[in-house]
Protein backbone atom coordinates (compact mmCIF):
# COMPACT_ATOMS: atom_id res chain seq x y z
CA UNK A 1 0.00 0.00 0.00
CA UNK A 2 1.01 3.82 -0.65
CA UNK A 3 2.77 5.72 1.92
CA UNK A 4 1.99 9.59 1.45
CA UNK A 5 3.73 12.44 3.29
CA UNK A 6 2.78 15.45 5.38
CA UNK A 7 4.24 18.69 3.70
CA UNK A 8 5.91 20.69 7.20
CA UNK A 9 8.26 23.68 7.01
CA UNK A 10 8.94 23.05 3.30
CA UNK A 11 10.02 19.45 3.18
CA UNK A 12 7.61 16.02 3.54
CA UNK A 13 7.61 13.49 5.96
CA UNK A 14 5.66 10.73 7.59
CA UNK A 15 4.55 11.14 11.74
CA UNK A 16 7.37 11.34 14.22
CA UNK A 17 6.20 8.04 15.31
CA UNK A 18 5.56 6.47 11.86
CA UNK A 19 1.71 5.88 12.30
CA UNK A 20 -0.90 6.28 9.85
CA UNK A 21 -4.25 6.34 8.82
CA UNK A 22 -6.00 4.13 5.93
CA UNK A 23 -8.15 6.12 3.50
CA UNK A 24 -10.38 3.87 0.88
CA UNK A 25 -12.07 3.85 -2.40
CA UNK A 26 -15.76 4.67 -1.52
CA UNK A 27 -17.09 3.46 -4.81
CA UNK A 28 -15.44 0.16 -3.95
CA UNK A 29 -14.36 0.08 -0.04
CA UNK A 30 -10.78 -0.85 -1.04
CA UNK A 31 -8.21 0.64 0.95
CA UNK A 32 -6.31 3.43 -1.63
CA UNK A 33 -3.32 3.90 0.83
CA UNK A 34 -1.57 5.31 4.55
CA UNK A 35 -1.68 8.98 5.52
CA UNK A 36 0.29 10.03 8.43
CA UNK A 37 -1.53 10.24 11.17
CA UNK A 38 -0.06 13.58 12.99
CA UNK A 39 1.77 13.69 16.51
CA UNK A 40 1.50 16.28 19.01
CA UNK A 41 5.20 17.22 17.84
CA UNK A 42 4.46 17.06 14.32
CA UNK A 43 1.54 19.40 14.73
CA UNK A 44 4.12 21.48 17.13
CA UNK A 45 6.76 21.39 14.47
CA UNK A 46 4.03 22.97 11.75
CA UNK A 47 2.62 25.80 13.43
CA UNK A 48 6.25 26.53 14.72
CA UNK A 49 7.15 26.34 10.79
CA UNK A 50 4.38 28.95 9.99
CA UNK A 51 4.69 31.11 13.07
CA UNK A 52 8.93 31.48 11.49
CA UNK A 53 7.61 32.03 7.89
CA UNK A 54 5.19 34.60 9.16
CA UNK A 55 7.59 37.94 9.62
CA UNK A 56 9.26 37.81 6.21
CA UNK A 57 5.88 36.21 4.60
CA UNK A 58 3.77 39.15 5.60
CA UNK A 59 6.87 41.78 5.13
CA UNK A 60 6.17 40.84 1.12
CA UNK A 61 4.78 43.69 -0.83
CA UNK A 62 1.29 42.65 -1.77
CA UNK A 63 2.54 42.36 -5.48
CA UNK A 64 5.57 40.19 -4.63
CA UNK A 65 2.92 37.95 -2.84
CA UNK A 66 0.71 37.34 -5.54
CA UNK A 67 3.36 35.96 -7.44
CA UNK A 68 3.43 33.06 -5.52
CA UNK A 69 -0.29 32.79 -5.64
CA UNK A 70 -0.43 32.98 -9.25
CA UNK A 71 2.76 30.24 -9.54
CA UNK A 72 0.32 27.92 -6.93
CA UNK A 73 -3.33 28.75 -9.55
CA UNK A 74 -1.01 27.93 -12.64
CA UNK A 75 0.70 24.69 -10.77
CA UNK A 76 -2.86 23.48 -10.03
CA UNK A 77 -4.11 24.22 -13.85
CA UNK A 78 -0.86 21.85 -14.62
CA UNK A 79 -1.86 19.25 -12.87
CA UNK A 80 -5.59 19.68 -12.93
CA UNK A 81 -6.43 16.20 -14.35
CA UNK A 82 -4.16 14.03 -11.39
CA UNK A 83 -6.18 16.09 -8.56
CA UNK A 84 -9.44 15.50 -10.68
CA UNK A 85 -9.02 11.96 -10.81
CA UNK A 86 -7.84 11.54 -7.19
CA UNK A 87 -11.16 13.48 -5.99
CA UNK A 88 -12.53 10.85 -7.77
CA UNK A 89 -10.57 7.99 -6.73
CA UNK A 90 -11.26 9.15 -2.86
CA UNK A 91 -14.00 11.49 -2.58
CA UNK A 92 -16.48 9.50 -5.19
CA UNK A 93 -16.60 12.51 -7.03
CA UNK A 94 -17.98 12.53 -10.40
CA UNK A 95 -15.16 13.50 -13.00
CA UNK A 96 -17.14 16.57 -15.03
CA UNK A 97 -17.54 17.63 -11.31
CA UNK A 98 -14.36 16.90 -10.02
CA UNK A 99 -12.17 18.54 -13.08
CA UNK A 100 -14.37 22.20 -12.78
CA UNK A 101 -13.65 21.96 -8.93
CA UNK A 102 -9.90 21.59 -9.48
CA UNK A 103 -10.09 24.47 -11.96
CA UNK A 104 -12.11 26.36 -9.35
CA UNK A 105 -9.37 25.85 -6.66
CA UNK A 106 -6.95 27.70 -9.26
CA UNK A 107 -9.53 30.58 -9.56
CA UNK A 108 -9.60 30.74 -6.01
CA UNK A 109 -5.90 32.16 -5.89
CA UNK A 110 -5.57 34.43 -8.52
CA UNK A 111 -8.96 35.86 -7.26
CA UNK A 112 -7.57 36.30 -3.67
CA UNK A 113 -4.13 37.64 -4.94
CA UNK A 114 -6.12 40.87 -7.07
CA UNK A 115 -9.10 41.26 -4.01
CA UNK A 116 -5.82 42.02 -1.65
CA UNK A 117 -4.92 44.76 -3.67
CA UNK A 118 -8.21 46.34 -2.67
CA UNK A 119 -7.09 46.29 0.78
CA UNK A 120 -6.98 50.00 2.30
CA UNK A 121 -6.71 51.50 5.78
CA UNK A 122 -9.59 53.95 7.12
CA UNK A 123 -8.98 57.22 8.20
CA UNK A 124 -10.92 58.26 11.45
CA UNK A 125 -12.42 61.98 11.41
CA UNK A 126 -11.58 62.80 15.39
CA UNK A 127 -12.19 66.13 17.43
CA UNK A 128 -8.56 66.27 18.70
CA UNK A 129 -6.30 69.01 16.72
CA UNK A 130 -3.78 67.48 15.06
CA UNK A 131 -4.24 64.20 15.58
CA UNK A 132 -4.28 61.40 12.72
CA UNK A 133 -6.23 58.15 13.86
CA UNK A 134 -6.81 55.63 11.23
CA UNK A 135 -7.25 52.00 10.42
CA UNK A 136 -4.48 50.07 9.91
CA UNK A 137 -5.36 46.52 8.45
CA UNK A 138 -2.77 43.62 9.32
CA UNK A 139 -1.94 40.21 8.59
CA UNK A 140 -3.08 38.25 11.81
CA UNK A 141 -0.86 35.76 11.96
CA UNK A 142 -0.86 31.67 11.99
CA UNK A 143 -3.86 30.55 11.38
CA UNK A 144 -4.62 26.54 11.83
CA UNK A 145 -7.69 25.28 9.40
CA UNK A 146 -9.40 22.46 9.89
CA UNK A 147 -11.24 21.18 6.84
CA UNK A 148 -14.81 18.73 6.09
CA UNK A 149 -14.45 15.47 3.83
CA UNK A 150 -17.47 17.22 1.65
CA UNK A 151 -15.85 19.16 -0.94
CA UNK A 152 -12.08 18.73 -0.24
CA UNK A 153 -10.12 20.27 -3.02
CA UNK A 154 -12.27 23.52 -3.18
CA UNK A 155 -12.26 23.92 0.42
CA UNK A 156 -8.19 23.36 0.71
CA UNK A 157 -8.32 26.47 -1.79
CA UNK A 158 -11.55 28.87 0.20
CA UNK A 159 -9.27 28.43 3.37
CA UNK A 160 -5.81 28.87 2.50
CA UNK A 161 -5.69 30.96 -0.75
CA UNK A 162 -7.25 34.26 0.64
CA UNK A 163 -5.24 33.74 4.36
CA UNK A 164 -1.72 33.69 2.68
CA UNK A 165 -2.98 36.52 0.22
CA UNK A 166 -3.29 38.71 2.64
CA UNK A 167 0.36 37.87 4.44
CA UNK A 168 -0.58 35.46 6.92
CA UNK A 169 0.57 31.94 7.21
CA UNK A 170 -1.08 28.41 7.68
CA UNK A 171 -1.10 24.62 9.02
CA UNK A 172 -4.42 23.15 7.17
CA UNK A 173 -5.61 19.37 8.65
CA UNK A 174 -7.81 17.56 5.77
CA UNK A 175 -10.23 15.10 7.03
CA UNK A 176 -8.73 11.77 7.89
CA UNK A 177 -11.23 9.99 5.22
CA UNK A 178 -9.91 11.90 2.16
CA UNK A 179 -6.59 13.29 3.70
CA UNK A 180 -4.56 11.91 0.34
CA UNK A 181 -5.95 14.71 -1.78
CA UNK A 182 -4.89 17.91 0.76
CA UNK A 183 -1.85 15.57 0.88
CA UNK A 184 -1.08 15.72 -3.18
CA UNK A 185 -2.73 20.09 -2.80
CA UNK A 186 0.15 20.19 -0.87
CA UNK A 187 2.97 18.31 -3.32
CA UNK A 188 1.31 20.72 -6.37
CA UNK A 189 1.60 24.03 -3.92
CA UNK A 190 5.45 23.00 -3.09
CA UNK A 191 5.60 23.19 -7.22
CA UNK A 192 5.10 26.72 -7.09
CA UNK A 193 8.07 27.69 -4.93
CA UNK A 194 6.24 28.73 -1.94
CA UNK A 195 8.69 29.86 0.67
CA UNK A 196 8.90 27.29 3.27
CA UNK A 197 6.29 27.20 6.32
CA UNK A 198 3.86 29.44 4.69
CA UNK A 199 1.70 26.38 4.24
CA UNK A 200 1.95 23.51 5.60
CA UNK A 201 -0.21 20.24 5.44
CA UNK A 202 -0.63 17.92 8.26
CA UNK A 203 -2.80 14.75 8.29
CA UNK A 204 -4.47 12.63 11.10
CA UNK A 205 -7.62 12.17 12.86
CA UNK A 206 -9.72 14.94 13.97
CA UNK A 207 -9.75 13.76 17.74
CA UNK A 208 -6.22 13.91 18.17
CA UNK A 209 -4.78 16.15 15.34
CA UNK A 210 -7.23 18.32 14.88
CA UNK A 211 -7.76 19.15 18.31
CA UNK A 212 -4.08 20.06 18.98
CA UNK A 213 -4.12 22.07 16.40
CA UNK A 214 -7.19 24.00 17.32
CA UNK A 215 -5.75 24.54 20.57
CA UNK A 216 -1.93 25.34 19.77
CA UNK A 217 -0.69 28.49 21.81
CA UNK A 218 0.97 29.62 17.94
CA UNK A 219 -2.16 29.65 16.40
CA UNK A 220 -4.01 32.83 15.83
CA UNK A 221 -7.16 31.97 13.69
CA UNK A 222 -8.70 29.05 13.64
CA UNK A 223 -10.72 28.75 10.49
CA UNK A 224 -13.19 25.41 10.38
CA UNK A 225 -15.62 24.04 8.36
CA UNK A 226 -17.79 21.08 9.42
CA UNK A 227 -20.82 19.99 11.63
CA UNK A 228 -21.82 22.31 14.66
CA UNK A 229 -20.32 19.10 16.97
CA UNK A 230 -17.54 19.26 16.11
CA UNK A 231 -17.12 23.15 15.76
CA UNK A 232 -18.40 22.90 18.94
CA UNK A 233 -15.42 21.45 21.11
CA UNK A 234 -12.94 23.08 18.59
CA UNK A 235 -14.31 26.17 20.06
CA UNK A 236 -13.51 25.07 23.34
CA UNK A 237 -10.04 24.43 22.50
CA UNK A 238 -9.58 27.36 21.01
CA UNK A 239 -10.84 29.38 24.29
CA UNK A 240 -7.83 28.82 26.25
CA UNK A 241 -5.90 30.55 24.21
CA UNK A 242 -9.06 33.34 23.13
CA UNK A 243 -8.45 32.46 19.46
CA UNK A 244 -10.44 34.36 16.92
CA UNK A 245 -12.71 31.48 15.25
CA UNK A 246 -13.95 31.43 11.86
CA UNK A 247 -16.81 28.64 11.76
CA UNK A 248 -18.51 27.88 9.33
CA UNK A 249 -21.22 24.82 10.17
CA UNK A 250 -24.18 22.69 9.64
CA UNK A 251 -27.02 23.60 7.80
CA UNK A 252 -30.89 21.75 7.18
CA UNK A 253 -31.85 24.32 4.81
CA UNK A 254 -35.30 25.06 4.41
CA UNK A 255 -37.04 25.64 0.37
CA UNK A 256 -40.07 26.95 0.31
CA UNK A 257 -42.30 26.31 -3.40
CA UNK A 258 -45.36 28.38 -3.48
CA UNK A 259 -48.04 27.72 -5.66
CA UNK A 260 -46.51 30.09 -8.69
CA UNK A 261 -43.31 28.70 -8.49
CA UNK A 262 -41.76 27.69 -12.16
CA UNK A 263 -41.59 24.26 -10.92
CA UNK A 264 -39.03 23.16 -13.36
CA UNK A 265 -36.92 25.78 -12.87
CA UNK A 266 -36.74 24.83 -9.57
CA UNK A 267 -35.43 21.24 -9.97
CA UNK A 268 -33.30 22.39 -12.63
CA UNK A 269 -31.61 23.81 -10.07
CA UNK A 270 -32.48 22.41 -6.65
CA UNK A 271 -32.92 18.47 -8.12
CA UNK A 272 -29.96 18.97 -9.22
CA UNK A 273 -28.23 20.26 -6.18
CA UNK A 274 -29.50 17.67 -4.28
CA UNK A 275 -27.96 14.22 -6.27
CA UNK A 276 -24.40 16.33 -7.13
CA UNK A 277 -21.72 15.61 -4.87
CA UNK A 278 -24.49 12.94 -3.47
CA UNK A 279 -26.08 15.79 -1.65
CA UNK A 280 -23.30 16.16 0.65
CA UNK A 281 -23.26 19.87 0.33
CA UNK A 282 -23.60 22.83 3.25
CA UNK A 283 -25.43 24.57 1.17
CA UNK A 284 -28.16 22.05 -0.29
CA UNK A 285 -31.56 21.77 0.26
CA UNK A 286 -32.63 20.21 3.46
CA UNK A 287 -36.40 20.36 3.39
CA UNK A 288 -38.92 21.52 1.11
CA UNK A 289 -42.19 23.31 1.79
CA UNK A 290 -44.21 22.66 -1.13
CA UNK A 291 -47.38 24.17 -1.91
CA UNK A 292 -50.54 21.65 -1.61
CA UNK A 293 -51.35 22.91 -5.03
CA UNK A 294 -48.29 21.86 -6.82
CA UNK A 295 -46.92 19.38 -4.55
CA UNK A 296 -47.72 16.19 -6.42
CA UNK A 297 -46.56 17.53 -9.72
CA UNK A 298 -43.38 18.36 -7.83
CA UNK A 299 -43.24 15.59 -6.24
CA UNK A 300 -43.33 13.30 -9.72
CA UNK A 301 -40.93 15.31 -11.01
CA UNK A 302 -38.58 15.53 -8.67
CA UNK A 303 -38.74 11.27 -8.85
CA UNK A 304 -38.67 10.98 -12.45
CA UNK A 305 -35.35 13.41 -12.17
CA UNK A 306 -33.81 11.15 -9.55
CA UNK A 307 -34.76 7.77 -11.46
CA UNK A 308 -33.06 9.35 -14.65
CA UNK A 309 -29.23 9.63 -12.94
CA UNK A 310 -26.90 7.58 -13.65
CA UNK A 311 -25.02 6.17 -10.62
CA UNK A 312 -21.87 4.56 -10.66
CA UNK A 313 -18.44 4.09 -9.97
CA UNK A 314 -16.37 7.33 -10.13
CA UNK A 315 -13.14 5.86 -9.34
CA UNK A 316 -12.13 5.87 -12.77
CA UNK A 317 -12.86 9.19 -13.96
CA UNK A 318 -16.13 7.68 -16.09
CA UNK A 319 -17.61 10.70 -17.86
CA UNK A 320 -21.29 9.30 -18.18
CA UNK A 321 -21.48 9.27 -14.44
CA UNK A 322 -23.71 11.61 -12.60
CA UNK A 323 -23.56 10.23 -8.90
CA UNK A 324 -21.12 8.60 -7.25
CA UNK A 325 -20.69 6.81 -3.30
CA UNK A 326 -21.56 8.78 -0.28
CA UNK A 327 -17.76 9.36 1.48
CA UNK A 328 -17.59 6.15 3.32
CA UNK A 329 -19.45 3.23 5.71
CA UNK A 330 -20.08 5.62 8.38
CA UNK A 331 -22.00 7.93 6.49
CA UNK A 332 -23.80 5.45 4.10
CA UNK A 333 -25.30 4.16 7.14
CA UNK A 334 -26.42 7.34 8.92
CA UNK A 335 -28.28 8.80 5.58
CA UNK A 336 -30.08 5.21 5.12
CA UNK A 337 -31.09 5.69 9.30
CA UNK A 338 -32.43 8.65 8.51
CA UNK A 339 -34.31 7.14 5.48
CA UNK A 340 -35.86 4.32 7.73
CA UNK A 341 -36.91 6.79 10.26
CA UNK A 342 -38.69 8.62 8.12
CA UNK A 343 -40.29 5.53 6.74
CA UNK A 344 -41.32 4.55 10.34
CA UNK A 345 -42.91 8.00 11.10
CA UNK A 346 -45.01 7.26 7.91
CA UNK A 347 -43.27 8.83 5.46
CA UNK A 348 -43.92 7.53 1.60
CA UNK A 349 -41.05 5.99 0.01
CA UNK A 350 -41.36 7.12 -3.79
CA UNK A 351 -38.08 5.99 -5.26
CA UNK A 352 -34.87 5.28 -4.03
CA UNK A 353 -34.36 4.56 -0.33
CA UNK A 354 -31.41 1.80 -1.35
CA UNK A 355 -27.91 0.96 -0.48
CA UNK A 356 -24.80 -0.83 -1.44
CA UNK A 357 -22.63 -3.10 0.35
CA UNK A 358 -20.12 -2.95 -2.20
CA UNK A 359 -19.01 0.99 -1.56
CA UNK A 360 -20.90 3.03 0.00
CA UNK A 361 -23.21 4.56 -2.30
CA UNK A 362 -27.31 5.23 -1.84
CA UNK A 363 -29.86 5.77 -4.18
CA UNK A 364 -31.54 9.18 -5.54
CA UNK A 365 -33.92 9.14 -3.13
CA UNK A 366 -37.49 10.92 -2.54
CA UNK A 367 -39.37 11.17 0.60
CA UNK A 368 -43.13 12.05 0.18
CA UNK A 369 -45.62 12.66 3.32
CA UNK A 370 -43.02 14.24 5.44
CA UNK A 371 -44.28 16.21 8.46
CA UNK A 372 -42.21 19.03 9.98
CA UNK A 373 -41.53 17.33 13.60
CA UNK A 374 -39.97 14.42 11.46
CA UNK A 375 -35.94 13.40 12.61
CA UNK A 376 -34.96 13.61 8.82
CA UNK A 377 -37.05 17.03 8.27
CA UNK A 378 -35.05 18.52 11.13
CA UNK A 379 -31.64 17.29 11.19
CA UNK A 380 -29.29 17.50 8.62
CA UNK A 381 -29.09 14.58 6.22
CA UNK A 382 -26.46 15.49 3.88
CA UNK A 383 -27.08 13.18 1.85
CA UNK A 384 -28.99 12.21 -1.54
CA UNK A 385 -32.56 12.44 -0.14
CA UNK A 386 -35.41 14.61 -0.79
CA UNK A 387 -37.63 15.16 2.24
CA UNK A 388 -40.96 16.43 0.74
CA UNK A 389 -43.40 18.07 3.07
CA UNK A 390 -46.86 19.44 2.19
CA UNK A 391 -47.51 22.97 3.45
CA UNK A 392 -51.70 25.22 3.21
CA UNK A 393 -50.54 28.41 4.94
CA UNK A 394 -48.15 30.88 3.45
CA UNK A 395 -47.50 32.70 6.66
CA UNK A 396 -46.90 29.47 8.85
CA UNK A 397 -44.85 28.42 6.63
CA UNK A 398 -42.17 30.83 7.38
CA UNK A 399 -42.47 29.94 11.30
CA UNK A 400 -41.57 26.23 10.05
CA UNK A 401 -38.91 27.47 7.95
CA UNK A 402 -37.40 29.04 11.21
CA UNK A 403 -38.06 26.28 13.54
CA UNK A 404 -34.57 24.84 13.51
CA UNK A 405 -31.16 24.81 15.29
CA UNK A 406 -29.42 25.64 11.76
CA UNK A 407 -29.80 28.91 10.22
CA UNK A 408 -27.45 28.66 7.21
CA UNK A 409 -29.29 29.35 4.32
CA UNK A 410 -33.02 29.53 2.38
CA UNK A 411 -34.28 28.87 -0.86
CA UNK A 412 -38.00 30.40 -2.02
CA UNK A 413 -39.33 29.82 -5.41
CA UNK A 414 -41.69 31.68 -6.22
CA UNK A 415 -43.29 34.01 -9.69
CA UNK A 416 -44.19 37.16 -7.33
CA UNK A 417 -40.96 38.75 -6.90
CA UNK A 418 -42.39 41.09 -4.38
CA UNK A 419 -43.69 38.30 -2.30
CA UNK A 420 -39.59 36.72 -2.35
CA UNK A 421 -38.64 40.08 -1.43
CA UNK A 422 -40.77 40.41 1.71
CA UNK A 423 -39.88 36.79 2.62
CA UNK A 424 -36.17 38.11 3.09
CA UNK A 425 -36.48 39.95 6.25
CA UNK A 426 -38.35 37.03 7.82
CA UNK A 427 -36.09 34.01 6.97
CA UNK A 428 -33.98 33.67 9.69
CA UNK A 429 -31.05 32.66 7.53
CA UNK A 430 -27.06 33.93 6.67
CA UNK A 431 -27.98 34.02 3.10
CA UNK A 432 -31.33 33.88 0.80
CA UNK A 433 -31.69 32.64 -3.06
CA UNK A 434 -34.79 33.11 -4.70
CA UNK A 435 -35.12 31.69 -8.01
CA UNK A 436 -32.08 30.80 -7.85
CA UNK A 437 -28.64 28.86 -6.49
CA UNK A 438 -25.38 30.00 -6.56
CA UNK A 439 -22.10 30.87 -5.38
CA UNK A 440 -19.17 32.77 -6.65
CA UNK A 441 -15.64 34.24 -5.62
CA UNK A 442 -16.98 37.54 -5.02
CA UNK A 443 -19.89 36.36 -2.55
CA UNK A 444 -19.54 35.51 0.86
CA UNK A 445 -20.84 32.42 2.54
CA UNK A 446 -21.27 31.68 6.34
CA UNK A 447 -23.26 33.08 9.03
CA UNK A 448 -23.95 33.84 12.55
CA UNK A 449 -27.33 32.39 13.00
CA UNK A 450 -27.95 29.91 15.60
CA UNK A 451 -25.66 26.60 15.24
CA UNK A 452 -24.81 27.43 11.99
CA UNK A 453 -21.60 28.95 12.31
CA UNK A 454 -19.83 32.11 13.40
CA UNK A 455 -18.36 34.94 10.20
CA UNK A 456 -17.75 34.73 6.75
CA UNK A 457 -15.70 32.82 4.09
CA UNK A 458 -15.24 33.87 0.53
CA UNK A 459 -15.62 37.52 -1.31
CA UNK A 460 -13.92 41.03 0.32
CA UNK A 461 -15.78 39.67 3.33
CA UNK A 462 -13.79 36.57 4.09
CA UNK A 463 -10.63 38.31 3.07
CA UNK A 464 -11.06 40.64 5.78
CA UNK A 465 -11.68 37.67 8.66
CA UNK A 466 -7.67 37.47 8.11
CA UNK A 467 -7.27 40.49 8.81
CA UNK A 468 -6.47 43.01 12.20
CA UNK A 469 -8.18 45.88 12.39
CA UNK A 470 -5.31 47.90 14.54
CA UNK A 471 -6.58 51.36 15.51
CA UNK A 472 -3.18 54.06 15.08
CA UNK A 473 -3.27 57.20 16.76
CA UNK A 474 -0.39 60.23 15.90
CA UNK A 475 -0.19 63.57 17.60
CA UNK A 476 1.50 65.89 15.10
CA UNK A 477 1.38 69.22 16.91
CA UNK A 478 4.39 68.54 18.84
P1 LIG B 1 -16.83 16.87 10.94
O1 LIG B 1 -17.23 17.93 11.88
O2 LIG B 1 -17.04 15.47 11.34
O3 LIG B 1 -15.26 16.98 10.62
C1 LIG B 1 -14.69 18.15 10.06
C2 LIG B 1 -13.20 18.17 10.36
O4 LIG B 1 -13.01 18.29 11.77
C3 LIG B 1 -12.43 16.94 9.92
O5 LIG B 1 -11.17 17.35 9.39
C4 LIG B 1 -12.23 16.19 11.22
O6 LIG B 1 -11.08 15.36 11.19
C5 LIG B 1 -12.06 17.34 12.20
N1 LIG B 1 -12.36 17.02 13.60
C6 LIG B 1 -13.22 16.09 14.09
N2 LIG B 1 -13.23 16.13 15.45
C7 LIG B 1 -12.38 17.12 15.82
C8 LIG B 1 -11.99 17.66 17.06
N3 LIG B 1 -12.47 17.20 18.22
N4 LIG B 1 -11.10 18.70 17.07
C9 LIG B 1 -10.61 19.19 15.92
N5 LIG B 1 -10.94 18.70 14.69
C10 LIG B 1 -11.83 17.69 14.64
O7 LIG B 1 -17.55 17.24 9.58
P2 LIG B 1 -17.66 16.35 8.29
O8 LIG B 1 -18.55 15.20 8.62
O9 LIG B 1 -16.29 16.11 7.74
O10 LIG B 1 -18.41 17.33 7.25
C11 LIG B 1 -19.79 17.45 7.14
C12 LIG B 1 -20.28 18.65 7.93
O11 LIG B 1 -19.64 19.83 7.47
C13 LIG B 1 -21.77 18.91 7.75
O12 LIG B 1 -22.33 19.21 9.01
C14 LIG B 1 -21.83 20.14 6.85
O13 LIG B 1 -22.96 20.95 6.98
C15 LIG B 1 -20.60 20.86 7.29
N6 LIG B 1 -20.19 21.80 6.24
C16 LIG B 1 -20.47 23.13 6.43
C17 LIG B 1 -20.12 24.03 5.44
C18 LIG B 1 -20.42 25.50 5.61
O14 LIG B 1 -19.91 26.29 4.82
N7 LIG B 1 -21.20 25.93 6.59
C19 LIG B 1 -19.49 23.59 4.27
C20 LIG B 1 -19.23 22.23 4.12
C21 LIG B 1 -19.58 21.34 5.13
Amino acid sequence: MPEYKMYINGGFRGASDGGTLTTRNPSTGEALGAVPSATADDVNDAVLAARAAFPAWSGLPQAERNKFLFKIAAAIRENADEMALLECLEHGTPYRDAFGVCMGAADKFEWSANAALRIKGDEIPVPNPDTLTYIKREPAGVCAFIIPWNLPTIMTAVKIAPAIAVGNTCVLKPPSVNSRIGLFFAEVIAKSGLPAGVVNVISGSGAVSGALLASHPEVDIVGFTGSSETGKSILKAAADTVKKSVMELGGNNPVLVFADADVDACLKVLAWRQFNNSGQHCSGPGRYYVHESVYDGFAAKFKAYAENLTVGDTSGGDKSVDMGPLVSREHQTKVTDYIKSALSEGATLLTGGTASETGYFVAPTVLTNCAHGMKAAREEIFGPVAVLIKFTDADDVVRLANDSRFGLCAHVWTRDISRGLKLIPKLSAGAVFINCQMLTNEQPWGTSIRESGIGKEGGDYGLREFLDEKLVCVNYGG
